[in-house]
């Protein structure tokens, strides 16, 4: 018998009443919770759990505070490497990460990391901790950051707390880049993404929402306007389609539309919010990443009987999160697994009607690692459906290598290529986060854009 003490369950709602409504699903540990779960740390003096973090969190200096009571010192401790912990709290996969690093993982029950830094991210931000940063007053000089995602966040605070007079420049109207207008308010919601933002502020941010560069400022305008750095952070948010017969049917949406809308338009609270999105009884989500499951446990918030998830793979090589996964099948998402679309059938008003199949086998492994998924020839069939959400995944968009002369990027991917200090083929200009990786995740956006920040301090250090 283990000797191990049993991991603390993170509360969630039950599934028949959070699916009627967009507020949190996960409701995160209280402070009895939190002191019992941060006792089953062991302290270990190799750390293999901070190794782990792409930010380098201190997790066990960190926990051993929270044992001790001493929440805002541990909240500081944290934010010293990780800018926005209760957004990472939320979304971050751990388990495949610290909590996967974690020794007592090797007995299946690694101590809870990340519900353990939400809660300290949470009582920071209700004590109001984060109006006591200030702006550091090492660096010297003007810096542009461009895009406000996680890997933008991360910049602008790094190079904040260090003294730069720091401009964010967002296109959309909001702040925070996939957290604002792709993660739903059921998983991550809105006013963390702004009390995060907050800090950003106190550290002397300027926000410069609407303003997408390429359009309203190049690259060099910036470097001309005297900013003596430029960090590129723009994301990948432009979708992939299918490429089928009857893909352009009316109500087949990219998930990037059907989220944004949903998300940053408030297309869930419509008619109080002017954006409708049509949501049928027959939702199908084709993908198996964290993006179809966000779609898919929207739609079923917004009133769709049956909700298919049309993935290629079975739920082992799904590329999302296990515990949102088990969430959408707990709120009755179907799966349909093993399954590729082949076209889709519209009725006599171009409105999809319905999407022809195919039965897919697993072979060999491809290049991503996982097994590559073969068609069966005869093997088709036909879902019923009256809306469908393409959630195959997305690219850079190219207006930043349109408008910059001399920006390399990867002709296939779309993506920008950076040297081993994160600086693009310009000197002075830098990029991370998915524009470089591809649609990679939150913490691997920050942990780029952490090494970024401190490659441009550097650079700038040593300008004349
Ligand atoms: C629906 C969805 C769910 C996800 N769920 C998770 C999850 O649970 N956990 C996880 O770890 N990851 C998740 N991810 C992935 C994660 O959100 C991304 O990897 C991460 O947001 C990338 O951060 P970024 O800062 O590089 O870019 P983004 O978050 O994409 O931010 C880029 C920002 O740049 C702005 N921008 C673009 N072009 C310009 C321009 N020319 N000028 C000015 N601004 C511009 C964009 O408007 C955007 O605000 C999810 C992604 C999606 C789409
Ligand atoms: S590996 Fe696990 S038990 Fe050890 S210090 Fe890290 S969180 Fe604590």
């Amino acid at each position: 018998m283990s000797k191990v003490k049993p991991r603390v369950p993170l509360p969630k709602r039950p599934p028949e009443e959070r699916v009627k409504d967009f507020k949190e699903v996960a409701l995160g540990f209280n402070e009895e919770q939190a002191i019992y779960e941060a006792q089953r740390c062991l302290n270990c003096p190799h750390q293999p759990c901070t190794q782990a973090c792409p930010v380098g969190v201190p997790v066990p200096e960190f926990i051993s505070l929270v044992k001790e009571k001493k929440f805002e010192e541990a909240f500081w401790k944290i934010k010293e490497k990780n800018r926005i912990p209760a957004i990472t709290g939320r979304v971050c996969p751990q388990e495949t990460l610290c909590e996967k690093a974690c020794v007592l993982a090797r007995v299946g029950q690694p101590i809870a990391i990340g519900a353990l830094e939400r809660f300290v991210a949470d009582w920071g931000i209700k004590q109001g901790l984060v109006k006591e940063a200030v702006k550091g007053e090492e660096g010297r000089g003007k810096v542009a950051v461009v895009g406000s995602g996680p890997a933008g966040i991360t910049v602008a605070a790094e190079l904040a707390v260090r003294g730069y007079d720091v401009t964010m420049f967002e296109a959309l109207h909001e702040t925070g880049g996939v957290l604002i207008y792709g993660i739903p308010e059921f998983r991550l919601p809105k006013k963390i993404i702004r009390d995060e933002v907050e800090y950003l502020l106190k550290l002397g941010v300027e926000i410069q929402k609407g303003t997408p560069v390429g359009r309203v400022y190049t690259i060099k305008d910036l470097l001309d306007d005297g900013y003596k750095t430029v960090f590129i952070g723009t994301g990948a948010g432009t979708p992939k389609f299918l490429g089928l017969p009857g893909e352009n049917l009316s109500y087949i949406y990219s998930a990037n539309e059907f989220l944004t809308r949903m998300n940053l338009m408030r297309a869930y609270l419509f008619p109080e919010y002017p954006t409708p999105v049509r949501v049928g009884r027959n939702v199908a989500v084709i993908g198996g990443g964290n993006t179809a499951m966000d779609a898919a446990r929207t739609a079923i918030r917004r009133g769709a009987e049956n909700v298919y998830i049309v993935y290629r793979r079975t739920r082992a090589e799904m590329p999302a999160r296990k515990e949102e996964v088990e969430n959408a099948l707990e709120e009755g998402v179907k799966f349909t697994l093993l399954s590729n679309p082949k076209r889709f059938l519209g009725d006599e008003e171009g409105r999809v009607k319905q999407i022809e199949c195919l039965k897919m086998k697993l072979g060999e492994p491809d290049e991503s690692g996982r097994r590559r998924p073969i068609p069966i020839p005869g093997s088709e069939f036909l879902l019923d459906v009256d809306t469908v959400v393409i959630a195959i995944g997305a690219r850079p968009n190219p207006l930043m290598q349109m408008t910059t002369p001399g920006l390399k990027v990867r002709e296939k991917e779309g993506t920008i290529i950076v040297d081993e200090n994160f600086q693009t083929s310009i000197k002075g200009v830098y990029a991370a986060g998915d524009v470089v990786l591809g649609e990679a995740t939150v913490i691997e956006a920050m942990g780029t854009g952490q090494k970024a920040a401190w490659a441009m301090h550097g650079y700038m250090k040593e300008l004349p």
